[in-house]
């Protein structure tokens, strides 16, 4: 025999376990966004790395080049000076020096190639980086609607529950009613256990036989001296 009293009890079991499980499902919905946001900043990053090793690159690239300029001009200078020496020391000193610039612009110039080839390996790397940009954002975008919807319908079934829960709740004994909620507010929304094997669903204390009796008999509301939940034995169960 089970009063209608522990009947209320035990499906307001059902609702706190099923409102417990969309809790557990909305707290998760604010880490799978926060995971597609930093998906979408990692591909910024990235993009943005490139941007700076691309600038670098030119930075070096341009001072060659003007270190290129400034020697063409220095071997000009020593060439138009040619004509107008007047002993051969004179003339090979300056040779020596055309020489010189000569071999630092070659150089130069090999460095500037070598500069350009860089610059071409970043280039080709760049559609890649966009390419995950976009898809990370169009992700994102999918998913955040995808999870703003199943947000709204746990929501939505949450507030059902509620309403039930409130419906049962102001049909329960004042003294059970002011027992349960504040067991409610302290474990977390979970009032009501099932005894499970001889002990409490909640805490797992084995239960006095006295007490195994009692809750048989389910004539009275009983709660678990270890964490104060009320023990309902489920319906259906010898
Ligand atoms: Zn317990």
């Amino acid at each position: 025999m089970v009063t209608e009293e522990l009947q209320r009890l035990w499906r307001l079991h059902d609702l706190d376990e099923r409102a417990a499980v969309l809790r557990a499902g909305l707290a998760k919905y604010p880490v799978q966004k926060r995971d597609l946001e930093t998906k979408v900043n990692a591909a910024r990053e990235q993009l943005a790395a490139h941007a700076r090793a691309a600038e670098e690159q030119l930075k070096a690239r341009r001072k060659l080049e003007q270190e290129i300029e400034a020697v063409t001009t220095q071997q000009r200078q020593f060439e138009s000076r040619q004509p107008l020496v007047k002993t051969n020391d004179e003339f090979r000193a300056l040779s020596h020096e055309i020489d010189g610039c000569k071999a630092r612009r070659s150089e130069l110039e090999t460095q500037v190639l070598m500069r350009f080839d860089e610059e071409e390996r970043l280039a080709l790397r760049k559609p890649g980086m966009d390419r995950q940009l976009q898809s990370a954002e169009a992700e994102r975008a999918t998913r955040l609607l995808a999870i703003e919807a199943e947000e709204s319908g746990a929501r939505g079934e949450l507030a059902g529950i509620e309403s039930e829960r409130a419906a049962e709740l102001t049909d329960l004994p004042p003294i059970t009613r002011q027992r349960y909620e504040r067991i409610h507010a302290s474990r977390d929304g979970r009032a009501v256990v099932p005894i499970v094997k001889n002990a409490c669903g909640g805490c797992y204390r084995g239960q006095p036989p006295q007490m195994l009796q009692e809750i048989r008999r389910g004539e009275r509301v009983l709660v678990c001296d270890g964490c104060g939940r009320i023990l309902v034995r489920p319906p259906g169960e010898a």
